[in-house]
């Protein structure tokens, strides 16, 4: 199956689910989504949601952040947005946004306050990942879940992993 399929039954989870039961936007004029050009990374083979959607509201560039996987350096593509989007159309992390997959020491894969949102969320700053709306993490480990049943997905996964424990250091 196309990964575009998989991704985009994934989104569904977050249609109607946030992490906060009224819109969190109006704590911080939407923070997650201010500046002249936010970027997003996407998933393995999430990229292939936005060559099938040919939304005209953002573009897939190629990142300097990269992982390996069967002896290939892959570069993990970015959805470049003008800080506005069709909801049905923002990309995964948008929609776990401040949570994010992690893998721990033992390789399992847990959800976490995204260290990288610390800076920006009043979300992250202030609560814990249980205390977010009812289901909301809960949401986030099931969409990963069947993910990280592909290979490719838990190499970049560990890479992932990596690079967010540079941000953990700092908060
Ligand atoms: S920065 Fe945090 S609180 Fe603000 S809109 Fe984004 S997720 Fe919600
Ligand atoms: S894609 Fe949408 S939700 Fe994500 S950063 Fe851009 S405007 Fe915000």
């Amino acid at each position: 199956m196309n990964s575009a399929y998989i991704y985009l039954q994934i989104y569904r989870l977050f249609d109607n689910t946030t992490p906060l039961k009224f819109d969190c936007g109006k704590l911080c004029q939407s923070a997650c989504c201010q500046g002249d050009e936010s970027g997003m990374y996407l998933f393995p083979g999430e990229k292939n949601v936005y060559r099938l959607l040919n939304c005209d509201w953002a573009k897939v560039e190629k990142s300097d952040f990269t992982y390996s996987y069967n002896g290939k350096t892959k570069n993990v593509p970015l959805l470049v947005c003008k800080g506005s989007c069709d909801r049905y159309e923002r990309p995964l992390a948008c929609r776990i946004f401040p949570l994010t997959p992690y893998l721990d020491k033992d390789g399992k894969l847990q959800v976490i306050m995204d260290p990288r949102a610390k800076s920006v969320c009043p979300i992250a700053k202030e609560l814990d990942e249980d205390e977010l709306s009812e289901n909301f993490a809960k949401r986030v480990k099931k969409a990963f879940l069947p993910l990280m049943k592909n290979a490719e997905f838990r190499a970049f996964m560990k890479t992932y992993s990596e690079y967010l424990d540079e941000f953990k250091k700092f908060f």
